[in-house]
């Protein structure tokens, strides 16, 4: 970042310094053709008292993916300020636009909010909104969840994860906020590109970092909104912001040791899976097959599993291009109890 950079042209219509509860909107102004003066509004809550950590709080990353933003319009309306000692900062949708739409991005101007830290202030709205986070509320954070799922396209086991850091006592402390997180698989993280993701983002700036994938397929379901719901009050308590323990229960954890976990779709087609989430796959295991759909009478590329492991996600729903991501395997670790 250049020292020069203008502010963000975003407003938020709360005081992050204010005790109590605060609903309200981050405002980027956002002229066009049926609102010439109109804005983007991103609702926003704060539940402050006193003094104590602050926990960032995000679904909506990717506009199609939905426990983070039943979790979190959820907690927002429930968290009172005197169940909290610090504060807490909820956004259940960063990529407002996208959200509204149903889709991974932004209807405005094809932005992956995921793909466009650190932002500019004088930048596409996804790139504002990018920005506003990068510059404003990573900085008032001490632990940051930012939740995730597959959205229409993928489908996961449902996790929640952290990165491998290069400060192994930052690393620490994220995974120990995974652990207390519970939810039924616990991932050792690698990214097909990290650059800009807000995960980088709030990592390089030292924070506590945890996110999830929890399902997907464009939608929710009551389990795993359940593990959502759970998840985010066992880390507010984890952060002492919370009074009590987290409720933990066995954890199940995984690894992706190696770029080998992804697998692409050479082929366009028909998928037939051939094993499910959470089932234990071996090297050389078909996992599924893509049938070509123009013609009968033709075999189905067949897709093999490179590690030992369990199909931690796949493909959705039934057709798929060449470059998609098809499935991904991860490795069992040795621990599988909640360790923390
Ligand atoms: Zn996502």
């Amino acid at each position: 970042m250049t020292p020069l950079q203008r502010p963000s042209p975003i407003s938020a219509s709360i005081d992050f310094d204010a005790d109590g509860v605060q609903h309200g909107f981050l405002r980027l102004p956002y002229s066009r053709d049926d609102s010439a003066w109109g804005s983007v509004m991103i609702p926003i809550t704060v539940v402050k008292r006193g003094d104590g950590p602050t926990a960032l709080l995000t679904g909506g990353n990717h506009g199609d993916e939905y426990e983070g933003p039943v979790a979190l319009f959820d907690l927002a309306r429930r968290l009172r300020a005197d169940a909290v000692q610090g504060r807490v900062i909820i956004v259940p949708a960063m990529n407002y636009p996208a959200f509204r739409a149903g889709t991974r991005t932004s209807p405005i101007d094809r932005g992956n909010l995921n793909r466009s830290f650190p932002g500019r202030p004088d930048g596409t709205v996804t790139e504002k909104i990018a920005d506003y986070f990068q510059r404003t509320l990573l900085p008032l954070a001490d632990i940051v969840l930012d939740f995730h799922s597959g959205g229409r396209t993928l489908d996961f086991l449902p996790y929640a994860a952290a990165h491998e850091l290069p400060d192994k006592e930052q690393e620490k402390r994220c995974f120990d906020a995974v652990a207390a997180f519970s939810a039924p698989y616990s991932m050792r993280m690698i990214e097909i590109d990290a650059v800009g993701m807000y995960d980088t983002a709030a990592e390089a700036m030292g924070k506590v970092f945890v996110t999830t994938e929890l399902s997907g397929g464009g939608t929710s379901s009551a389990r795993t909104v359940g593990i959502a719901k759970r998840g985010v009050m066992n880390v507010l308590k984890h952060a002492g912001i919370v009074a009590g323990v987290p409720e933990t229960s066995p954890t199940r954890w995984l690894d992706m040791p190696s770029s080998d976990c992804f697998r692409f779709a050479e082929d366009d087609g028909l998928v037939e899976s051939c094993v499910d989430l959470g089932d234990v796959v071996h090297v050389g295991d078909v996992i599924a097959r893509i049938h070509p759909v123009g013609r009968t009478g033709q075999a189905p590329a067949e897709y093999r599993a490179a590690l030992d492991g369990v199909l931690a996600a796949r493909h959705f729903p039934g057709l798929i291009k060449t470059g998609d991501c098809l499935a991904v395997v991860a490795t069992v670790e040795e621990k599988t109890e909640s360790e923390n």
